[in-house]
């Protein structure tokens, strides 16, 4: 099941981005539904949508620095409510079973993650859509809680670029040097 939403994509490597209607899942028992608020403008979105990095799948609804107010949650969900902010990084799901994903590195999966666009979901068919529209389908274990203290504009781009500065800081003992090394990337432009 699914329905029809308005976002803005490329529908091909030398197309502008323009308005285009995509497909939408319903929710399942464990997904957040999500009105976008904001999504960040990562430069990584204009590689893939000039495809860039090769492999591009088009049409291509961009955007990985989303921000947006939960309107319903699926039957079991329990982290998140209607009204709750919420973001959605670079990643939508994993298999959640190998090594690398039991330990909370999903960028790691062993069968590859579920991008948030230009991707497919872990059924490796279904075709996936980012934040450059009305609202996007997340599983719960995937949707990031966003402070209500914080500009919600603002905050769209620590899901990607911001992330990948603080990651370093709390999951390595060589934190610093390896923040610093991470900074220099985002403040150069190269990553991510
Ligand atoms: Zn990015
Ligand atoms: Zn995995």
């Amino acid at each position: 099941m699914s329905k029809k939403i308005h976002a803005w994509g490329a529908s091909s490597a030398t197309a502008p981005i323009a308005p285009m209607t995509i497909e939408c899942r319903e929710p399942r028992p464990h997904d957040v539904v999500i009105d976008i608020l904001f999504c960040g403008v990562c430069h990584s979105d204009i590689h893939q949508a000039r495809d860039e990095w090769g492999g591009s799948r088009f049409p291509m609804v961009p955007g990985h620095e989303i921000v947006g107010r939960v309107r319903e949650v699926g039957s079991a969900v329990t982290t998140f409510k209607a009204g709750d902010l919420a973001g959605v990084g670079c990643m939508v799901d994993a298999c959640r079973t190998c090594a690398s994903c039991t330990q909370g590195f999903e960028q790691f999966c062993a069968k590859g993650f579920a991008g948030t666009y230009n991707s497919t979901e872990m059924d490796r068919k279904t075709v996936t859509h980012g934040g450059y529209a009305t609202e996007v389908v997340v599983d719960e274990a995937f949707t990031l809680r966003v402070p209500e203290s914080l500009d919600p504009a603002g905050a769209a781009p620590l899901l990607c670029a911001g992330i990948t500065t603080y990651s370093p800081f709390v999951s390595s003992a060589s934190s610093l040097a390896i923040a610093w090394e991470s900074w220099d990337l985002v403040a150069s432009g190269t990553w991510p």
